[in-house]
């Protein structure tokens, strides 16, 4: 038999090599922008339209190139960074692997023009899919300038695969953030579809990041500060209680490269455990320099991913200065809200003796007001919420664990509340429900008990009244005395230009947009004004990953985070009228049986299911 292995060709090998490095066009920017900073450019422009799909640029006033290491620098493995294997272990800058120009030259046309201090033209060079296209003297300044276009234009399937410009262009801004982020002594600058959105001077690392990160970022910061043989750490972390609710600004730097390391990041939450509210990601900034020789950085070609010799030492340091710095500035612990307080009544209450429950009654309900007092009235004061409130739940509470079955019985008779609720409580009827746990609202029909979650329950309604509010045209909704002006960074900016006109139908009215806030001189209906920052703040995070193309999609999705942001918590307390209203409402909609994310809204045991516990 003949021999049948042969060498790819290098366009072949180089398109290979570009699926590794090239997965989308946030990766070209990065590796232009590195390859920028590597050259000792002292300002690099980036320029990209529809998310980098159809342009992306990176000018900078680095080096250059000679027109033979320009030509050279599209060979695979051609390389100015490293001569010789030793050289791994030394590493001072981005690249070393030689192999992003021509991984990028084979999946785009790429236009260069670059020139050096000391010559006196500079070259300009075209690739296609890998093939020099054209090579000529040209006048251009000290630096280069690397244009690629239609990305992937020769790989369908890879074209294809690329989400929607709104979706590449939060890639591409991660990747420039995290460039810009550990680069402050270069200044930087970011155009999308001719509108500036970044302009980053020189500047020292607090600046920077307030810059890439947007004003409000500023009072946030706690610096954080170690040197110890091992690690020279430097950085900010994030005020607990300004934490996100996605993970969207957390930043590692490994020798001046963004890296994600999972273990590493543990010792950062972890410093944090007990000062966040549930579901909120710390926010870090956190720049470490290692003894180079320490880390492997080679085993992925981004290069995101690096190891460490000595991981379980620096995850300790990591997190006692973590924590140091958030003790040393005075973090307090945030208050869990979330905490049912039912749950924490002791064991040996009964000790306690038997006490007058206390009820709440809300003096000012009025049945025959507008439908929606939910988010207000459902809402005890905070100051309430985390009392231990002893009440005659409290009772049942004991009983848990004891005997599940025995829970379940006493729960839903009208003699049981009505022979608690005496005194204040007389003055409105009781309407056959209760809630247990201050999570279920506990209600019967002729043949069956029903057990509903009280946060899903709220979430279905005011899900549909949402959707029929966005339906109605013009979408209802309340103008505002005073615009609200909420203060955004360039990320949130985006998403919610990407929003606009989502939100619109649903009822903002938004005044204006700036580089970093919005104004908002009216929301829609039912939406309690005071909730509304944190209401969109959410909203944004929800939206940051991920924007959904369509208007339908979007406006769905847009329900849905308010919906499930607005929706009464499970933990607080219902009284007797909101439960018939909770109740009411769930079944008047479409839809009850499941959320807007398609779980359970409620259950249903059957009388003939207690009768055969009985026999
Ligand atoms: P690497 O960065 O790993 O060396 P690249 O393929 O990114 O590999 O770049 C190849 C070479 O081209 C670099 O080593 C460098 O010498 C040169 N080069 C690339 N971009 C620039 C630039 N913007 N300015 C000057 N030289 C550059
Ligand atoms: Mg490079």
């Amino acid at each position: 038999m003949s021999n049948i292995i042969q060498l790819l060709p290098d366009h072949v090998a180089n398109q290979i090599a570009a699926g590794e490095v090239v997965q989308r066009p946030a990766s070209v920017v990065k590796e232009l922008m590195e390859n920028a900073v590597d050259a000792n450019a002292t300002l690099v422009s980036l320029i990209i339209k529809e998310g980098g799909k159809t342009l992306i640029q990176v000018v900078d006033n680095g080096s250059g190139m000679t027109d033979t290491d320009a030509r050279l620098s599209f060979e695979r493995h051609a390389t100015s960074k490293i001569k010789a294997a030793e050289d791994l272990f030394h590493l001072h800058t981005k690249g070393f692997r030689g192999e992003a120009l021509a991984s990028i030259a084979a999946v785009s046309h790429v236009d260069m023009k670059t020139k050096t201090e000391v010559e006196e033209v500079g070259t300009h060079l075209m690739v296609e899919g890998s093939h020099i296209t054209q090579q000529e003297p040209c006048v251009t300044p000290i630096g280069t300038s690397i244009s690629v276009k239609n990305l992937f234009f020769n790989i369908p399937a890879r074209r294809n695969f690329l989400k929607s410009a709104s979706v590449e262009h939060k890639h591409v801004i991660d990747e420039f953030q995290r460039v810009a982020l550990v680069h402050p002594s270069v200044a930087f600058k970011f155009i999308h579809n001719d509108s500036e959105l970044f302009n980053l001077p020189v500047a020292n690392f607090r600046h920077r990041i307030v810059g890439v990160m947007g004003s409000k970022m500023n009072e946030k910061l706690v610096p954080v500060k170690e040197e110890t043989d091992l690690i020279q750490l430097y950085g900010f972390v994030g005020k607990p209680e300004f934490a996100k609710k996605s993970r969207g600004e957390q930043f590692f730097f490994v020798n001046d490269r963004f890296i994600k390391h999972p273990y590493l990041h543990h010792a950062v939450s972890s410093a944090f455990e007990g000062l966040l509210k549930d579901k909120a990601y710390p926010t870090y900034f956190l720049y470490l320099q290692v003894n180079p020789e320490s880390i492997d950085i080679n085993i992925h070609p981004t290069k995101t991913e690096v190891k460490f010799d000595n991981e379980h030492a620096i995850y300790s340091i990591l997190r006692s200065s973590v924590k140091h710095s958030l003790g040393q500035f005075n973090v307090s612990p945030v208050l869990d809200f979330n905490k049912d307080a039912s749950m924490e009544t002791g064991y040996d209450q009964h000790k306690l003796g038997a006490k007058i429950p206390s009820v709440v009654v809300d003096r000012n309900f009025n049945p025959f007001e507008a439908e929606y007092k939910f988010s207000s009235t459902f809402k005890l004061p905070s100051s309430k919420r985390n009392t231990p409130n002893p009440s005659w739940e409290a009772l049942y509470t004991n009983l848990e664990g004891q005997d599940d079955d025995l829970l379940n019985i006493e729960v839903d008779s009208e003699q049981v509340s009505g022979s608690l609720f005496q005194g204040e409580h007389t003055q409105h009827k009781s309407s056959g429900t209760f809630q247990f746990q201050r999570k279920y609202i506990i209600t019967s029909t002729k043949s069956e008990m029903l057990i509903i979650d009280q946060h899903r329950a709220h979430f279905r309604i005011l899900y549909e009244e949402l959707l029929r509010n966005i339906t109605a045209k013009p979408a209802l909704s309340q103008q505002l005395l005073f615009p609200l002006k909420l203060q955004l960074d360039t990320n949130e900016i985006s998403v919610f230009k990407t929003l606009k006109e989502s939100l619109t139908n649903a009822g903002f009215s938004i005044s204006e947009i700036g580089e970093d806030f919005v104004k908002i001189n009216g929301i829609p209906n039912r939406l309690p004004e005071s909730e509304t920052s944190i209401l969109l703040d959410q909203l944004l995070s929800d939206f940051e990953s991920d924007i959904p193309d369509s208007g339908f999609d979007q406006t769905d999705r847009l329900a849905k985070s308010l919906a499930q942001s607005m929706a009464i918590k499970n933990g607080a307390v219902l009284h007797k009228e909101e439960q018939t209203e909770l109740v009411n409402l769930l079944f008047s909609c479409k839809e009850p049986m499941l959320t807007p994310l398609n779980r359970l809204v409620f259950v249903k045991q059957s009388a003939s299911d207690f009768d055969k516990k009985f026999m």
